[in-house]
């Protein structure tokens, strides 16, 4: 069977946008629940602004409190240097710094320019490098942008190779911010020069208009091998309006199973771990499994006899 690589970013993208905040022991029950379900690359936290993103407030307390166990790796996102050094001080094992694609978002999202994040993507680099973390770019609104709309894979390519001339990046992720990419876009930007000589690739993508699965499957037919998704379908980003849920980790990982790629994650406890923290927020899960149930079913339904007579 092939193999994909799922990156859980519930406790990161799913709940920074929520309206009640989880709480610490909430997020660590989580956690514990992912690594239950079979995840091991965990986007546990974000760096940011805490009177910005509220529910990221207390990311230092959930990274000093997360089990560390072989083989589980947790990733802190940040949108600038400062977030950087918080992140290696909390003792993440990789980092994720996010520059968008487009210079409307760059403002709305990180209050600044893309030249500017180049930049300090440049001053963090040795930091991460003498650390020894890994570092994965990603590209917001790599397929379109909320505020200047459709969005040239020239200019998304143009980023990633001015970034790649300011750091070594361990992995390069294109992100669908807003929900709006679809199938035939994603596999044509994912395949273009600039993107496709990358060794590790990653997609992320957001449920809006329901077209996350299938651009699931379009990144794998262009070699990706690591995708993000939420359990419970959380998520959203606090800077880009309209912006919905993530790729519920149940739906994308049956889907995936079915088409006979191994994800090494347990669809079934993933749906649980995806209600309970639903529970946590006060929200109803997001997901056809949650709504469902899996197939086949696990046991086999009765066969209901109607009476026409
Ligand atoms: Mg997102």
């Amino acid at each position: 069977m092939r193999t994909v690589e799922i990156v859980e970013v519930s406790p990161r993208d799913g709940l920074q946008n929520e309206q009640r905040i989880a709480s610490t022991e909430a997020k660590l029950d989580l956690v514990d629940r992912l690594i239950e379900a079979g995840a091991r690359r965990i986007e546990a936290v974000s760096f940011v602004h805490p009177k910005l993103v509220p529910a990221m407030a207390d990311a230092e307390a959930v990274m000093a409190r997360v089990p560390r166990r072989d083989g589980i790796r947790y990733i802190g996102l940040a949108l600038n240097e400062r977030g950087v050094r918080r992140a290696i001080d909390a003792g993440v094992d990789e980092v994720n710094f996010v520059i968008p694609a487009t210079e409307a978002f760059a403002l709305a999202n990180q209050n600044t320019t893309r030249a500017r994040l180049l930049d300090e993507l440049a001053a963090v680099a040795p930091l991460l490098q003498d650390a020894r973390l890994g570092l994965t770019l990603t590209v917001a609104v790599a397929f379109g942008c909320p505020f200047s709309g459709e969005v040239a894979p020239d200019e998304v390519a143009r980023i990633v190779a001015e970034a790649a001339r300011r750091a070594e990046l361990a992995e390069l992720a294109l992100a669908d911010t807003i929900g709006c990419a679809v199938p035939g876009q994603v596999e044509a930007l994912f395949a273009r020069d600039a993107i496709r000589t990358h060794t590790g690739r990653r997609a992320h993508f957001h449920e809006t208009r329901h077209t996350a699965i299938a651009n699931a499957f379009a990144a794998l037919s262009a070699g990706v091998r690591a995708l993000d998704s939420s359990v419970g379908g959380l998520g959203g980003c606090p800077f880009a309006p309209g912006a919905a849920g993530n790729v519920a980790t149940e739906d994308l990982v049956w889907a995936l199973e079915r088409g006979g790629w191994a994800t090494g994650i347990d669809a079934g406890s993933a749906t649980e771990a995806g209600r309970a923290i639903c529970a946590a927020v006060e929200v109803s899960p997001r997901s056809g499994l949650a709504a469902a149930g899996t197939f086949p079913p696990a046991t086999p339904l009765e066969v209901p006899r109607q009476d026409h007579r």
